[in-house]
């Protein structure tokens, strides 16, 4: 059985949040002053284990867990055992800052955890402690080498191009995928901080721009084939190790081929990133039979899921922190 939306798009990744807190307060993410504790009524590792089995049961695939930030969650190994185990889920990845993966990846491991994706905006720690306010590069560092190390391939570094703050990073961040097996993708900036307009228009830049620097200064990239659902053009410098992706939401949107379905922490299918529309599941989780209710809910929220989204900058009612990017 497969998940079917109105506009023929076959829905087979789920991000499930798993909780609004952060230790990183990365000011392209989410503005300061946010939850220190989960509120009542966030997503339990029962409701992890009904949500999957009824998304499996419609031929989903693929969980990410992230947040917020996952691993500050002290139930994380539980749900990865919960993903692991649900016949028909073939992928089981987290999206993290790192800050803590060292003291927590015994637990994740042996949980299940296949795969990391891990965010790195850049290399000089006053830069990255300013993105972060006041995050250390060194334990981001250090999650990434082992990662590596526990063959958790692959191994994906996300960074978002920030315009005078981090751009200068770009030659740097790229240099990573020259000796190792390491996947940068750099992401465009979305509005979805709630930022002052004019300075989101002033420190957006764009996919092709970065690809324009990077070029400049290591050569043309080789193309890498990639799935087409899958939010990441994908290149790489002749005979490096890693690739290079460009995940460009904003200039390029790929709407299209969108495979996603996300789970929020406080229980609300969002179909689509860009676009406010949630559906409340909260009953779901209640019902009799939660899988039952549950496979309902999904199906209600594929047909509910719209063509596009809009990058535009405009004021949203959830910044990215609280929706799990
Ligand atoms: N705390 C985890 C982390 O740092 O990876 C997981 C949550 S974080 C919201 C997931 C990803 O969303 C990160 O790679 C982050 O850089 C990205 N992100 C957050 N705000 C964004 C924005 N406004 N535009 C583009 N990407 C954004």
């Amino acid at each position: 059985m497969e998940l079917i939306d109105n506009y023929g798009r076959v829905l087979k990744d789920l991000r499930i949040s798993i909780t609004p807190r952060c230790n990183y307060h990365c000011f392209y993410c989410h503005p300061l002053n946010m939850e220190m504790s989960d509120p009542p009524g966030t997503v339990s590792v029962s409701d992890v284990r009904h949500f999957l089995a009824a998304a499996a049961s419609l031929g989903m695939d693929a969980v990410r867990f992230t947040g917020g930030e996952p691993l500050v969650r002290r139930e994380l190994p539980q749900m990865i055992e919960a993903a692991a185990s649900t016949p028909g889920v073939r992928d089981v990845a987290i999206t993290t800052n790192g800050s803590i993966f060292r003291q927590r990846h015994k637990e994740l491991v042996a949980a299940g955890l296949q795969r990391v994706n891990i965010s790195l905006d850049a290399l000089d720690p006053v830069i990255f402690r300013q993105i972060t306010r006041g995050g250390n590069v060194e334990d981001v560092l250090d999650a990434i080498d082992l990662s590596l190390e526990l063959g958790l391939h692959p191994v994906k570094l996300n960074a978002v191009v920030i315009g005078g703050v981090n751009d200068g990073e770009v030659p740097a961040l790229t240099a990573m995928s020259l000796e190792r097996p390491l996947h940068v993708r750099f992401i465009e900036y979305m509005h979805l901080n709630n930022a002052p307009f004019d300075e989101y228009r002033r420190q957006f830049v764009s996919g092709a721009e970065t690809r324009r620097r990077i070029e400049e200064r290591f050569g043309p990239l080789e193309p890498v084939e990639t799935h087409p659902s899958s939010p990441a053009r994908v290149w790489k410098i002749a005979g490096s190790q890693g690739t290079i992706g460009f995940i460009n939401s904003v200039s390029e949107p790929f709407c299209s081929h969108c495979s996603r379905l996300r789970l929020t922490s406080d229980k609300k299918i969002r179909p689509c990133l860009l676009t406010d529309l949630e559906l409340d599941i909260a009953w779901a989780f209640e019902a009799d039979d939660p899988v039952v209710a549950l496979k309902q809910a999904l199906q209600t929220a594929a047909g509910r899921k719209p063509e596009k989204g809009s990058t535009l900058p405009t004021l949203r009612q959830r910044v990215m922190l609280g929706i799990g990017g």
